[in-house]
């Protein structure tokens, strides 16, 4: 780890070790505490000798973000105990069950529209998002991917819910919100972590004006036929100012829009073909017809056959939104 996190986390292990000291010292002290302190010991001794940080089986680095957290820890994820293990299981069941929550209802319908979507982790927790918030008559929809999977994107997904949650509340023109959005997640991530994003205010009208920030494009489905509509802007979060230019679709009583995040394009076969874009495309085509939640069942099953024994690598999620006829 770099000098100054070292300086850090000295100077954070000494505060505890202080604390430690004291709170021993009182008549009703938990007998876990001599352990802790001893712990303390030797994670500052560790970081006298040049050893702190190095995991005591493999003798790698652990996770420098890991140590941020919990000083105390000697083996990299790789070489975690039983109980370790056991415990960091829970963390994310935990976690994943607080994600679930953050979901829109399932059976989501307003004025003149239905909604239906599948959310599916790879693993416990998802760094797709995906939501659907009422305002002023009609509402956001908004569907996007944080670059990488896992824990850490899963938290950037839950910013994400609050940040876009906090300004639909303000009721602000889309580009704006999303200039807004961008600078806010700009500046709490760091390089490298950004976020593919559609976000979308669907009138009873039919009308809908859409912003895609580097998103794949989305499916337009109508009596006319399938049409793709292409991103419009850069992915939020990768440059802290940027615009992103709105655009505008009319949807007839009928008409379908299909969204979707990249674990369905780059889901590949037992062939080792990805499955893509015009994949897509046809699939919308074939079932142009199907109510939302038909549509959705038919995609998962092709895409059940397309991937057959290979196992989902990235986070997959599917919107559909519907003018009622
Ligand atoms: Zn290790």
């Amino acid at each position: 780890m770099a000098t100054t996190e070292n300086a850090y986390i000295r100077t954070e292990l000494e505060v505890r070790r202080e604390r430690l000291l004291a709170a021993s010292q009182s008549n009703s002290a938990d007998s876990s505490l001599p352990q802790l302190l001893a712990s303390v010991d030797a994670a500052l001794s560790r970081l006298k000798t040049g050893t702190f940080g190095i995991c005591e089986q493999c003798h790698e680095s652990i996770e420098a973000d890991r140590l941020l957290y919990d000083p105390l820890v000697r083996f990299c994820l790789d070489h975690l105990s039983a109980e370790e293990q056991r415990a960091l299981e829970k963390d994310l069941v935990l976690a994943a069950g607080i994600q679930r929550t953050l979901l829109p209802r399932a059976d989501w319908s307003v004025d003149g529209w239905q909604a239906r979507y599948h959310y599916q982790p790879a693993n416990l927790v998802s760094g797709d998002y995906c939501d659907l918030i009422e305002s002023n008559g009609g509402f956001l929809f908004l569907l996007g991917d944080v670059a990488g999977k896992g824990v850490a994107a899963s938290m950037l997904m839950s910013h994400l819910h609050a940040t876009f949650r906090t300004l639909a509340e303000q009721h602000l023109p889309l580009q704006k919100m999303m200039e807004h959005a961008n600078r806010l997640f700009s500046e709490s991530t760091t390089a490298g972590q950004y976020a593919t994003m559609i976000v979308g205010y669907a009138r009873p009208n039919g009308k809908v004006s859409y912003v895609s920030a580097g998103h794949l494009p989305l499916f337009h489905i109508s009596s006319f036929g399938v049409r793709p509509r292409e991103a419009t802007g850069v992915p939020l979060g990768m440059f802290c100012t940027t615009r992103f230019p709105v655009c505008e679709l009319e949807l007839e009583p009928g008409d379908k829009l299909l969204l979707y995040t990249d674990g369905l394009t780059e889901m590949f076969n037992a062939a080792g073909d990805e499955y893509g874009v015009a994949r897509v495309h046809a699939l919308a085509k074939k079932h142009a017809a199907a109510d939302p939640e038909a549509m959705l069942t038919a995609c998962l099953e092709e895409i059940r056959n397309f991937s057959a024994a290979a196992k989902q690598t990235d986070d997959l999620t599917l919107l559909v939104l519907h003018r009622a006829q």
